[in-house]
């Protein structure tokens, strides 16, 4: 699931937390722009739902969940007319009700059952009083995960009983000016050490640590694809693509994952009020200078 989620840090802290303390929402949405990953991180995060282990992504919960054949899984879109395939898209009353129906029913193959509606905005006139009654009683075991642009896009009583998760538009601008942030303060930190180490923590604003933990986050994703030989231009700074490549050559993969498990658990400190110098002197510690 973060892999789907790696350049949304902040939704990805929020759904991996929702999930290891088993506190999941009877309702989620998903706000952000088209192309903000909001469709395919429901899609994660439903996997991870119906999988025993929170998304191993190994058992047969998550094949099932990632090729879109989970019994579990239901994903409503938008649909013509009945009687004019040509007819403008929408979410209808009868996907609502048939929405309502199979909640009611018990799961086929795992603890629960999700239902994602993409594009929710796109509801006909009667289906959102129809879809806030089952909103209202919530059936067991179903999570139901609503897909919009923004906040307004739907009544505010159905936004109101629903967990929001926020999408935030690629800046590929600013992405890209993070990521070569942050391989120059490796770079520093290397040279300088323990010194110049502490020099660069202390006193850091906590937006400022944010920014920076997010940027080491869009690196790792960067030097996963590196490695894995990906073109430069799939790339957060395509630019940087020859000091990436250089880098990706310092690292397993695995490490590259556990890297990215410490940009979370950063996350989580500077969410849990942890100081933000602290935050990045371990961090950097770890990543720069390889401390255990
Ligand atoms: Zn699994």
């Amino acid at each position: 699931m973060l892999e789907a989620l790696a350049d949304q840090p902040r939704a990805a802290q929020l759904l991996t937390r929702a999930l290891e303390s088993d506190r999941v929402a009877h309702a989620y949405a998903f706000i952000g722009p088209p192309g903000s990953g909001r469709t395919s991180a429901a899609k994660a995060f439903a996997a991870a739902l119906v999988c025993a282990k929170g998304g191993c992504g190994a058992c047969r919960d998550c094949r099932l969940a990632a090729t879109g054949q989970h019994p579990d899984v239901h994903l409503i879109v938008p649909t013509p007319p009945p009687s004019n395939p040509k007819g403008t898209p929408l979410i209808r009353l009868d996907q609502i009700h048939e929405l309502e129906r199979k909640a009611s029913l018990r799961p086929l193959m795992a603890a629960r059952k999700v239902f994602i509606i993409d594009d929710a905005e796109r509801m006909t006139p009667d289906s959102p009083q129809a879809f806030l009654k089952t909103l209202e009683e919530p059936p067991a075991r179903t999570v139901i995960i609503i897909v919009l642009p923004t906040a307004r896009a739907l009544p505010a009583t159905i936004l109101s009983r629903c967990q929001r998760v926020r999408f935030v538009p690629h800046d590929d601008g600013a992405a890209a000016e993070s990521v070569t942030a942050v391989l120059a303060l490796l770079e520093e930190v290397r040279a300088g050490g323990g010194e110049v180490l502490l020099r660069r923590s202390q006193r850091i604003e906590r937006a400022k640590a944010e920014a920076l933990v997010d940027g080491l986050w869009r690196l790792a994703r960067d030097l996963l694809l590196a490695a894995s030989g990906a073109p430069a231009t799939l790339l957060t700074a395509p630019d940087r693509g020859a000091a990436i490549v250089r880098e990706s050559a310092r690292w397993t993969t695995d490490e590259l994952l556990g890297v990215i498990r410490l940009c979370r658990e950063a996350r989580d400190g500077l969410l849990r009020n942890v100081s933000p110098g602290l935050t990045m002197e371990v961090l950097l510690s770890r990543v720069a200078l390889r401390a255990a």
